[in-house]
This record gives structure tokens, sequence and C-alpha cells, in this order.
């Protein structure tokens, strides 16, 4: 039996319908965001802290992110592009105990997360959106124990302000923007942030030091249209409107064996998505050769095994198979299950992928245009 974490009132995002999360005292019409003066972020990161362990972004290479825990010591790097592990991380780790067995006592479910809320601070758009694809995943005809204790631990304090780059195209996957999924979300407008409130604990975390925050003013809903008009303007025009229908009639394309022929198979781009959560079940035995554990840990739809099946029948047994099917999985067969592409367009496999592959170069190169 599953060690079953007692219910919270925390939602599941992906279970909602938006908006039944906020708290009944924000009403719509009325503003539910509020001002942060950038003077006064440290400040408030340190009272976030009561609420939970704060992670956040903090540089560990040129250009290189990650989301860390919040000391005292190493600041925040809001500014930051793109975190080199996303947050999945923090609901499917890389390796999980799903049981424990012994010859002599047999098998016990591994307990499901209990620990303290996780905050992660500094989420982007497409990285909320896509927690929420996860939980479209995890927490839908079967619900993940493990999956949902994790997500009902954690908490999101978004970030807006970084100017994208030549690989994101969040803006055409539609995810360049959240409007839930979030309990606070940061928007720097200037010399302040914009802080929406979108949740009960977000409300709880700004009144905390509600000294920090500011009434919104006209200046501040012109700054705040102003960017956006502004960020508009700073992506590229990569399209993917109709993409399942093209993807659906270039099935036999020449492209997919060219890319097969540059893939090296590494599995980097599956390793840093933040929506890819294939994963494999495997049995390791300890040394006495009597207790082990069942692991569930991260695989990839590009590794030559991923599909293989007892008495070695492989569905995708060469590249061009597998590297198809990550394409047509994503972008085609999401889709048609969940009504949306399970990419954000966050750029992580394009500046991953050692042979150079971009996604947004084989969408243009499939749509015939040149990347
Ligand atoms: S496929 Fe690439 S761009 Fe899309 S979500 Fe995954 S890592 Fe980001
Ligand atoms: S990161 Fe690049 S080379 Fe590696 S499996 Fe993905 S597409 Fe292939």
């Amino acid at each position: 039996m599953l060690v079953k974490r007692p219910p919270t009132d925390r939602p599941v995002f992906g279970q909602t319908t938006g908006g039944e999360h906020i708290n009944p005292s924000l009403q719509p019409d009325r503003a539910v965001s509020r001002i942060l003066r950038k003077k006064d972020m440290d400040a408030f990161l340190e009272s976030v802290k009561a609420f939970g362990s704060l992670y956040g972004p903090r540089q560990v290479g040129p250009n290189q992110y990650q989301l860390m825990p919040v000391g005292d010591v190493a600041p925040v790097s809001a500014e930051c592009r793109r975190t080199i592990l996303p947050p999945k991380k923090f609901l499917i780790p890389a390796r999980d105990d799903l049981c424990h067995f012994s010859a002599d006592t047999g098998y016990r479910a591994a307990e499901v997360y209990t620990g303290e809320r996780v905050i992660l601070f500094g989420l982007h758009a497409c990285d909320i959106h896509a927690l929420v694809t996860l939980d479209l995943v995890f927490n839908g005809k079967y619900p993940d124990p493990r999956y949902l204790a994790r997500r009902q631990a954690l908490a999101v304090i978004g970030f807006s302000g970084t100017a994208p780059d030549g690989n994101c195209f969040c803006h055409a996957m539609g995810t360049s923007h959240a409007d839930r999924g979030f309990d606070l979300f940061l928007t720097d407008i200037g010399d302040e942030y914009l802080v929406r409130i979108g949740s009960s604990l977000g409300d709880d975390m700004m009144r905390a030091r509600v000294d920090l925050f500011g009434q919104v003013e006209r200046e501040h809903i012109d700054a705040y249209k102003e960017r956006s008009d502004r960020r508009q303007t700073q992506f590229d025009d990569t399209v993917v409107e109709d993409l399942p229908q093209i993807l659906e009639l270039e099935h036999d394309s020449p492209i997919w064996r060219e890319l097969s022929e540059r893939c090296f198979g590494c599995g980097a781009c599956a390793a840093v998505c933040p929506t890819c959560y294939c994963y494999d079940v495997v049995d390791l035995v300890g040394t006495d050769g009597i207790t082990g554990r069942r692991v569930r840990q991260w695989d990839c739809c590009l590794f030559q095994n991923f599909a293989e099946m007892s008495g070695g029948f492989n569905p995708r047994p060469n590249r061009t198979d597998r590297i198809k099917h990550r394409y047509y999985h994503k972008q085609v067969h999401f889709v048609e299950r969940f009504g949306r592409p399970s990419c954000v367009g966050c750029g992580r496999c394009v500046e991953a992928c050692p042979a150079e592959i971009s996604l947004k170069d084989v969408i243009a190169a499939i749509r015939g245009r040149s990347g």
C-alpha cells in the first residue's frame, strides 16, 4: 500500500479550471496586484523563507543558472534567462524510490513526500505552463500519489524581467504569459515590480511584509502596458498554429532521416525539457542478494532500448523512428489527448543539444521555410 499524504487545501493546478484556488476575498474586478520596489526584493525574499524552503536561480557558470536554495550569502539571479534543469526536478526526481523489498519481509511502499513546502522563486511563464502540463499527465486518469504529494507542497513565485534570446519561442507556443499556476508573479516595470497575487498563499506572503507593498497607480499600469507592448516585438516569427496538421502531412519527409544522422541519441534534450516525463522502473538488488529497492528513473525516448519489449521487439528500432517520435509525441499526440502541445518553447533543448539541433529550425524546415 502506498502511504497517502493527508489531503491539504492546496490545489493541484491541472485539476482546476483556473481561479478556484484564488482567495475569495480577492475579487476579479478589484486589483489583485501590488507594487514592490526593487530595493525591497531582498527583504521580501527573506520574509518568504518563513513559508518554506526557498529556491531561486543562482549563477553556476557563464550564462548558466540552477534552481538552488536561497541562502544568506549568494543572491538569486532573478534576471537569468533559463535554468539548466527545469522545475520538474522538484516533482519527478531523476531517481525516486517506489518501494523497498526483502526476501524476508516482502514489499514495502516508499513513503510519499511529507516534507516542508518548497517555494520556487523566479519561474518564467513558460516553466509555469510546464508545471501545469505535467499536472495533466500525473493528475489525470491515474493520479500519481508521489507526484501529487510533492506538487501540493510546491509554491511558485513567477518572474518576468528578461528579454528572450534566439532560443526562446514561448510566444509562438502561447506560454509567454501565465494567468494561473502561481502564488505570486513579479513583472519588472522599471524601478518596481508589479506583483500579481494568484492564490491565498501568495496573499499571505504579501501580507507578511505588507509594509513593503504599495498600491498600483496609473503610472504603474502605463509602465506595465508599455513593457508588454515592447515584449511582443522581442520574439521572432516562429509559427506553430497548424503544426500538428503539417507534421501529419510530412510524416515521410526526408527531414527526419537528416535529423537522425545529426542526432547522437544522447538524451540531453529530454533531460533538460520541463515537460519530458518518461521514466523507466528498475529493481536494484543489494549486495546481500536479498534486499533491494524498486526505482523510477528518468528515461528518454531517444535511447535505443527505451521502447524495447521483453523478447527483443522494438517498435522504434532506428534513430529516425525515435527522433520523429519525440516531435510527434510533443506536437501531435499530446495535442490530440490534451488539446495543447507539451512543448512550452523554453529553448532548453536547443541550448543543450551537442549536435546543435534547433527545434525552431526543425519547425521552420518542416514548414518549408529557411531556419
Ligand atoms: S521541447 Fe525543447 S523548447 Fe520545448 S519545452 Fe522541451 S526543452 Fe523546452
Ligand atoms: S540533445 Fe541533440 S543529439 Fe542529444 S538526443 Fe537530443 S537531439 Fe539528439
